[in-house]
C-alpha cells in the first residue's frame, strides 16, 4: 500500500476509533502518540534535570561496575510515569514501549561504543500471561533508532524449585542463587551491553542481571530504562 493510501486509511480509522491520550483519555490529534501534548509537556524527564543524570548515573556505584545508566522519566508513586508503565503492561499496548524505547533512544549520544541491546527477560510464566515483554519491546525502539542488534536469547531468567533454594543460607554460593544466567557467553564477549528494563526502583534485578554479564571475558555494561527512581 503506497504511503498515502495507508495515511488515508489511518485517518478514516481514527475517526471511527480516535486514539485517546494513555493518560488525560482526551482524543489525540494528528502528530501526536500515545500521549496528548499538553500531558507530554508535564512529564518528568530525567534527561531535562542534570542533577538527576547524575544521581541516575551513582545508582550503582559499590554495587556492579555500569558504564551509563541512561532513563527517560522520573518515576514516582502516583505520578503519570506510573499511568504509562501500567499502560504498557496490563493494557498489553506493546507499542507505546517501542514508541518511547525511540525516545530515550534520541537522549543517548552517539559515539557510546554499544555493540549490542539485551532486555531483561521476563518469568517465562508471565510472559505467556501478558503476550509480551514490555523490556523486549523498549530494547526494539531503541534497535529502530541506534541501529544495534537485539540479543533476545543471551540470558535466562532461571525459576527456582526447591532443592535450589537450601542453597540460599551459604552466601558464598552465591551464583546458585542467581536469578539469571547467561547462555550464548562466547558471543558476549568484549562486548558493550546496554541491559534494558522497563523501571528502576531499587535496581536489584538489573544490577543481578549486569552481574551475570560482567562474569563474561571483556563484557561492558551500561544500562537503559524507561523511568528511574532517583
Ligand atoms: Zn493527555
Amino acid at each position: 500500500m503506497n504511503q498515502q493510501l495507508a495515511s488515508f486509511f489511518r485517518s478514516v480509522f481514527q475517526v471511527i476509533y480516535p486514539e485517546s491520550c494513555c493518560i488525560c483519555g482526551t482524543d489525540l490529534v494528528r502528530g501526536e502518540d500515545y500521549v496528548c501534548t499538553v500531558c507530554a509537556f508535564d512529564l518528568p524527564y530525567i534527561t531535562a534535570n542534570e542533577q538527576d543524570v547524575t544521581k541516575l548515573n551513582k545508582l550503582f556505584w559499590g554495587r556492579v561496575e555500569v558504564q551509563k545508566v541512561y532513563s527517560l522519566f522520573n518515576y514516582q508513586k502516583g505520578n503519570h510515569v506510573q499511568t504509562i508503565l501500567h499502560y504498557i503492561k496490563y493494557k498489553s499496548r506493546p507499542n507505546i514501549a517501542i514508541h518511547f524505547g525511540e525516545v530515550l533512544a534520541r537522549s543517548i549520544a552517539e559515539n557510546q561504543g554499544l555493540d549490542c541491546i539485551v532486555p531483561v527477560p521476563l518469568h517465562p510464566k508471565k510472559e505467556r500471561a501478558r503476550g509480551f515483554n514490555q523490556s523486549q519491546a523498549i530494547a526494539q525502539g531503541l534497535a529502530n533508532e541506534l541501529n544495534l542488534p537485539i540479543y533476545k536469547s543471551h540470558i535466562i531468567r532461571n525459576s527456582f524449585n526447591q532443592s535450589q533454594t537450601k542453597f540460599s543460607k551459604y552466601d558464598r554460593y552465591e551464583n546458585v542463587r542467581s536469578i539469571f544466567s547467561v547462555v550464548k557467553a562466547k558471543e558476549l564477549e568484549g562486548k558493550h551491553v546496554l541491559l534494558v528494563d522497563d523501571v528502576l526502583t531499587t535496581g536489584a534485578t538489573i544490577e543481578s542481571c549486569a552481574a551475570e554479564l560482567l562474569q563474561v571475558s571483556g563484557c561492558k555494561v551500561s544500562i537503559a530504562t524507561l523511568a528511574a527512581r532517583v
